[in-house]
């Protein structure tokens, strides 16, 4: 494999075990724990500083290349990342802040921040002599994954729920994608790729949390907003919530760059919800270490309209140790948040990252900022993926 010189290996988050990355691919091998792996490197063998990453090109995510566990050479990559960040002053003034920036990911090959999970999460089905991969999800991550698997002369196996927007669908269509549409929610999509995995062996699973590697490919965006805000660290980052793998990733990366002396603290991470499925905000409120799965799911955002969060102990640690929070709104507030952003600062975001938006507007409201406050609004993707739903919101209000 194609490794990067002070990756280590994968450090199991259940039982601290460090697995080798040849060997191990997924989940903790120890039958007995089965935990999540997060890849970990000899942070003292890393040598970055400012001054080196300012002299190189902004133009992927992978110019942190000493970060992630493979190559950039090695990589199956369209240069993803490497988003704007873009200034909004009408929505500062509203927010009763000083400065709200959107983080575009938008602007990804694919329309959405999933493809820098799935550029490392390929590349390492890839290295791993993987001729198949699979998994479910609610739509993006399956598009992504589609893409990175044509790319690399794989065979994608996506399943998605029926609800899923039509362009996800399709899109995976075009890009070669093996689609399963499963009628109703994303835990149903979930039930048919279990059954599929459990007769094909050697598909080789990207699905969140199950590969090592999407909160890795996730985590570049903290790298770059740091970067684009001239290091400085900014009070707040919200941050529309599902399955929770850019939030810990994003939180990984703080730590890290603290780790490396290049910046000393870190923002407070937000997870924004949609009342509909707000299993992080109930289990934050209500002071627990792990989630309850959410019985009868139902928002308008099928990015985040997931139930049963895995990863909730490791969600929740972030926003607690970040001195963040979590807030939910309704599909109307968010769907209304995605119009104004549309509007009064021309930004498309789709209605799962208006709840960010939404939520902002809520925090505020609840007197989390200050006016000397930076706020960072993680636009995860475009507004054209959803343009049919945005549209008939306005329909229903006779527009
Ligand atoms: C998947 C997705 C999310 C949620 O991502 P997690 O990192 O799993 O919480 C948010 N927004 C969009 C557009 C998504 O596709
Ligand atoms: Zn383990």
């Amino acid at each position: 494999m194609n490794t990067t010189d002070a990756f280590v290996g994968l450090e199991c988050i259940e039982c601290g075990e460090i697995h080798d990355a040849e060997t191990a691919t997924h989940r903790c091998p120890d039958p007995e724990c089965g935990g999540i792996l997060d890849p970990t490197y000899d942070y003292d063998a890393i040598d970055l500083d400012r001054a080196t990453l300012a002299a190189r090109p902004f133009d992927s995510m992978w110019r942190y290349e000493e970060l992630l566990p493979f190559t950039r050479e090695s990589a199956v990559t369209m240069d993803e990342g490497a988003t704007p960040l873009v200034e909004c002053d009408n929505l500062a003034d509203e927010l009763g802040v000083d400065r709200v920036v959107f983080k575009d990911e938008g602007r990804n090959p694919t329309g959405t921040f999933k493809d820098r999970g799935q550029t490392v999460a390929i590349t390492a089905a890839a290295h791993h002599g993987a001729s198949d991969v699979a998994l479910a999800s609610a739509g993006n991550a399956g598009q992504a994954a589609a893409a990175y698997a044509g790319r690399a002369d794989l065979e994608a196996h996506v399943f998605l729920p029926a609800r899923a927007g039509f362009t996800m669908k399709a899109m995976t269509n075009v890009h070669g994608g093996d689609l399963t549409v499963v009628g109703g929610r994303i835990g149903d999509a979930g039930a048919a790729y279990d059954d599929a995995m459990a007769e094909h062996d050697d598909w080789y699973s990207v699905k969140t949390f199950v590969t090592p590697y999407r909160h890795e490919g996730k985590k570049t965006m903290y790298y770059e907003i740091l970067e684009q805000l001239d290091w400085e660290i900014p009070d707040a980052i919200v941050y529309p919530t599902g399955g929770g793998v850019g939030i810990v990733g994003m939180y990984k990366a703080a730590q890290e760059f603290e780790q490396l002396g290049l910046v000393d603290g870190m923002p407070g991470f937000y997870a924004a919800q949609a009342t509909g499925c707000q299993p992080i905000v109930e289990a934050f409120e209500g002071g627990l270490d792990r989630h309850n799965p959410v019985e009868y799911p139902d928002t308008i955002c099928g990015g985040i309209e997931i139930p049963d969060p895995g990863a909730s102990p490791w969600i929740l640690e972030a926003l607690r140790e970040s001195g963040g929070g979590a807030v939910a709104t309704d599909d109307e507030a968010i769907l209304e948040a995605a119009i104004a952003v549309a509007k009064g600062e021309g930004l498309e975001m789709a209605p799962t990252c208006a709840a960010a938006a939404s939520g902002a507007w809520e925090l505020g409201d609840r007197g989390e900022f200050d006016d000397d406050d930076t706020v960072v609004i993680l636009n995860t993707g475009t507004g054209n993926k959803d343009a049919d739903v945005l549209r008939s919101h306005l329909m229903g209000k006779g527009i």
